[in-house]
Parts: C-alpha cells; structure tokens; sequence
C-alpha cells in the first residue's frame, strides 16, 4: 500500500514538473512569435525521380529556441496550434518562403498548413496578398496538408481550397497513407498531388508495405495526381520508389533541410555548372 501511495506521490510530482516545463515553453513561444527573431525557415530540396533534377523546395518551420537550441516543429507546432498561434507561424513561413520564390525564379515551393489554419476564413487571402507583395506566379505554390479529419467546418475548408486552387496554387496531401481516410478523403478533396509518408518508404522492404506503396501509387495515377515520396534514406529505396513511378523523391539520401541562405547557394550554384 505504501508503495502504491509512493508511486502516485512520484506520479504527481512528475505532472507537476511536465506542467511547469509545459507552461514555460508556451510562455516562450507566446515571446517568441511577437519578436519573431527565433524563427527560421528551413528548406529541403526535392528531386525529380528520373532525371534526378532539384525541382522543389519545401518549407520547413524551425525554433531556435535561446537555450533549449532548435526545437522540432513535431514539438512546437501542435502546441502553436493549441495556443492560438499557428497562424502567426504560418505567416512567417510563407512570408519566407515568397521571398525565396522571388529569388529563386525556376523553383517552386511548397509550404505546410495546419487544417486550423485552412479552415480560418482569412487564409487564402493572406496567401494571395502575400504573392502578390513578392509579384510571385501562384502556379510556384504548393500548400501541404495533411488528412486529419476536420472537426467541424468542413464547408471553410473547401472554398478555401478551390479559391486558391482557381488562382493557381496547387495543393498536396501530406503524410499520405497515415490517415484513417487516405483514400476516401482523395475522392473528395481536390488536391494536385499526394505526398507518401516517411513510415512507409521505411518499411518498403517489407512485402506488405511495398504493396501499400504501389496501391497508393496507382490510386494517384488513376486521379492524374502527381507523387512524391519523403524520406528516403536509402539506395535501395530511391531505386524503388524510381521504378513504381514516383515522380519526385525527398529524403535525407539527396538532401537534408538548408537554411535559406545554403539552400539559394546550392541552387543558383547549381544552375551556373
Ligand atoms: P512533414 O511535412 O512530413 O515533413 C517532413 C519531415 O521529415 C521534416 O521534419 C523533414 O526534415 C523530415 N525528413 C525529410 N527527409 C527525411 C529523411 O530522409 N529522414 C528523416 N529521418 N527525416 C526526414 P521537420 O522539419 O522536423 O518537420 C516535422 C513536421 O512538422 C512536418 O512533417 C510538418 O508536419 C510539420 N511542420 C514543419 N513546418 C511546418 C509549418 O511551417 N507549418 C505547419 N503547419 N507544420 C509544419
Ligand atoms: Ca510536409
Ligand atoms: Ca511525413
Ligand atoms: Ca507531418
């Protein structure tokens, strides 16, 4: 019994100190959106499958926190989200990301959004104005989302998507195959591309999960949809994803995420060799 009394004590005392560090970081992430100053933006090239050409970036939220260091966007943005904040890092994003669109001419981009973000009504047009303030072409825009089932405004979510769709930016679903409606949710929502998700090029070795693949590769290319694979690591997986008929590849195999400033070397570099 006194055991048992001890470990609920330690249990207590553990939430408490989970709660304070829970609490404290929410306070630095509140301070660090109003300087905006910790925020980067990183971007990790994307390759096309056959000729092996960079043909994308897409755009990644990084916390340089001032002493934890950088924090992982699998941390902080879930936490943006429940704070009310994923829209100000949203716009930092895609702030960023027009700028290097503006710099990069031959490239396109494509950026991540929380379905919260998609389904605020002003979304779109921040998107639209933030474009046109770098006289950027939407057709160089890819918005990212992921499956997540939407809660409530279903409706929000859908003109958001075809007034953007109508002007030019194109629209992924990411993290494909995760989702309980992977295939289903394709069927309703027009998107331009689906994104495969890390799990399964890990697991392609596997009998199983490369059937998987292939199912949601032809899925793709019976809707005329585009493909990427993400997190490729291997030979052996590029070579795979390559002869089922991925059109672009990502992965730390070809390149991890740059900060912006490496990421326009190794692209204006590239085009002058
Ligand atoms: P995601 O959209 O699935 O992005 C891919 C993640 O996988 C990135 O992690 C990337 O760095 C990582 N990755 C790419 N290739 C490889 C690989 O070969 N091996 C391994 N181990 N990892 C690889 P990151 O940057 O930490 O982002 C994590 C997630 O955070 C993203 O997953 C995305 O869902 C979310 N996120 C990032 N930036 C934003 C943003 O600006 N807005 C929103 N709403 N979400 C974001
Ligand atoms: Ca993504
Ligand atoms: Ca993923
Ligand atoms: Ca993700």
């Amino acid at each position: 019994k006194a055991a048992g009394r001890n470990t609920y004590a330690l249990f207590g005392e553990h939430m408490d100190e989970l709660l304070r560090k829970r609490r404290a970081l929410e306070n630095d992430l509140r301070s660090a959106v109003e300087t905006r100053i910790q925020f980067e933006t990183f971007y990790q090239p994307v390759f096309a499958a056959n000729s092996g050409a960079l043909c994308s970036l897409e755009a990644l939220a990084r916390w340089n926190h001032p002493t934890l260091g950088y924090i992982s966007p699998d941390q902080f943005i879930p936490l943006a989200e429940e704070i009310g904040l994923i829209s100000d890092i949203g716009a930092f994003v895609l702030e960023d990301a027009c700028r290097t669109l503006a710099e990069l001419p031959d490239i396109s981009v494509a950026v991540n959004a929380s379905t919260l973000e998609l389904e605020s009504p002003g979304y779109a047009l921040r998107v639209l104005t933030a474009l046109a303030k770098w006289q950027v072409s939407p057709a160089r825009l890819e918005i990212e989302m992921t499956e997540t089932a939407t809660a409530d405004d279903r409706g929000e979510l859908e003109r958001t998507i075809s007034m953007l769709r109508a002007a030019g930016v194109s629209f992924a679903i990411d993290d494909f195959g995760t989702g309980y409606s992977s295939f289903s949710r394709v069927q309703k929502i027009e998107v331009d591309r689906i994104k495969i998700d890390k799990s399964f090029v890990d697991e392609m070795h596997r009998s199983d999960s490369r059937a998987l693949v292939v199912a949601m590769i032809d899925m793709a290319r019976a809707k005329g949809l585009k493909i990427t694979a993400e997190g490729v690591e291997t030979v052996e997986q590029r070579a795979a994803l390559e002869s089922l008929g991925c059109d672009d590849l990502q992965g730390f195999l070809l390149s991890r995420p740059l900060p912006r400033q490496a990421v326009v070397a190794l692209v204006t570099g590239a085009k002058q060799t």
